[in-house]
């Protein structure tokens, strides 16, 4: 994805930034993955995924 692009996304839960991963867009502060689907972030609390293994624990 545009790194650029990556900036202007925002969590629309804690308004954080987030990592590029792999399967997503992740935030570090609430643990989810936001899909990207045909390159199109889905930015729905509804849609994000549980980051297993985010978390300190891990
Ligand atoms: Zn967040």
């Amino acid at each position: 994805m545009n790194p650029a692009h990556l900036k202007a996304l925002r969590c629309p839960i804690c308004h954080g930034e987030l990592t590029e991963q792999t399967n997503g867009l992740l935030c570090q502060k609430d643990a989810l993955i936001f899909p990207v689907r045909d390159g199109m972030p889905i930015m729905l609390i509804e849609q994000a995924i549980p980051a297993a293994g985010a978390a300190s624990d891990a």
